[in-house]
């Protein structure tokens, strides 16, 4: 950690002149070993770099790059020739979107932990996708999470400088939190400083101001044992993850019409309904095998069905093919937010809201209805 390698001061930089000291077939790859440290291994919870070995007439692709017995390797699908100098090309789309979601994580993370001190950074991966991270040792929510995201977008609004300073590991302060297998390996280690934000011992490539992160989003969360599982994207990613998720709501609008701050409703609304929807096929099979529930009350036969998912106006229309015979009582009994029931009797001495009403208005509901029909709800 004592060199300041070219990608920690000057992470544009893309171009070097390097000399290959080596080219060995490892399984269906080659393994390319570079003499110069001028492109980054993956570590640290970091992808490596990608890019183009450009050698006299030839080109050949790296797909990634690694630290293999202290030398640094680049993995590619084809050989190129030892002992030559060659040109490398690094793959800057790929870098860029790393050092974008590894300063949006840096300040993701130092966010959670500003809030819950308890909470420490499990495992981490950063590429050039996207980002990963477990946040463990405290229980956190999605609320923690949208908030942690806007206090990055905050800082990429606020164009903070990202800096970067070697420090004596015996010095540190307590604030800076050391990465995972960082701390005290090195005699110097490397702090990434965004002032006001964060201040992390971290050996990754970052962006050198927080406006080219252009923007975060935790794009999925997973609750595990220990912690949490988040995953986020920065960048032109997030924008084009943002905007397809809403044009897709967008499109829908006009389909099935709704308001944009409605869409959590809409959504409710449709789980809602296929859970109901769940609840009256298991009704349907009840009734398709096991016939309609039916007791012997005294003489009096009485029914009594459980209709989830369907509305008063549904069961409006089946009081009305009703046909009782003989002395008998049928409650029907919708189950909801609001609970429906209707209570049909024939040839009994009392009008049907003698037998109910009561009881409805017990719960807190009310109804009425003719001599042989009672229809009443609750909440
Ligand atoms: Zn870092």
């Amino acid at each position: 950690m004592n060199d300041e390698f070219p990608y920690w001061t000057d992470p544009e930089k893309d171009e070097f002149p390097v000399t290959i000291e080596a080219c060995t077939k490892s399984g269906k790859q080659y393994e390319i070993v570079v003499r110069e440290e001028v492109v980054r291994a993956a570590g640290g919870g970091q992808a490596g770099d990608k890019g183009t070995i450009y050698a006299g007439d030839e080109f050949v692709e790296f797909i990634d790059t690694a630290r293999i017995d202290r030398k640094l390797v680049l993995v590619a699908n084809s050989p190129v020739e030892a002992e030559k100098s060659a040109i490398i090309k690094i793959d800057t789309q790929w870098r860029g979107a790393m050092m974008r979601n590894h300063t949006g994580e840096h300040l993701f993370v130092a966010s959670i932990k500003k809030e819950h001190p308890e909470v420490s950074l499990g495992y981490i991966w950063i590429d050039g996708e996207r980002g990963t991270v477990d946040l463990e040792g405290e229980e956190l929510h999605f609320d923690d999470l949208i908030g942690a995201e806007l206090v990055v977008q905050d800082a990429i609004e606020k164009a903070v400088p990202v800096g970067t300073k070697f420090v004596k590991a015996t010095e540190i302060s307590s604030q800076v939190r050391a990465r995972e297998g960082l701390s005290g390996k090195h005699e110097v280690m490397r702090i990434v400083e965004v002032e006001g934000y964060d201040s992390s011992a971290c050996s990754g490539i970052h962006v050198t101001n927080t406006r080219d992160i252009r923007f975060f989003k935790v794009i999925d969360f997973k609750t595990k044992d220990n912690g949490i599982r988040v995953t986020f994207v920065a960048g032109k990613k997030a924008g084009q993850m943002m905007e397809s998720t809403f044009n897709e709501i967008l499109r829908r609008k006009h389909s099935y019409p709704f308001e944009m701050e409605q869409i959590g409703d809409v959504l409710d609304k449709a789980k809602s309904i296929a859970d109901e929807r769940r609840l009256l096929v298991d009704k349907l099979i009840q009734f398709l095998t096991k016939g309609v529930d039916s007791e012997d009350v005294n003489g009096i036969t009485f029914r009594h069905e459980y209709l989830p998912g369907l509305d008063s106006k549904d069961m409006k229309a089946i009081v009305k093919k009703l046909c009782l015979s003989g002395p008998s009582v049928m409650l029907l009994f919708i189950p909801s937010g609001k609970s429906t029931l209707t209570l049909t009797t024939n040839e009994l001495p009392l009008d049907a809201s003698e037998y109910i009403a009561s009881i409805v208005e017990k719960m807190g509901g009310r109804g009425g209805g003719s001599h042989d029909v009672y229809t009443g709800g609750f909440s």
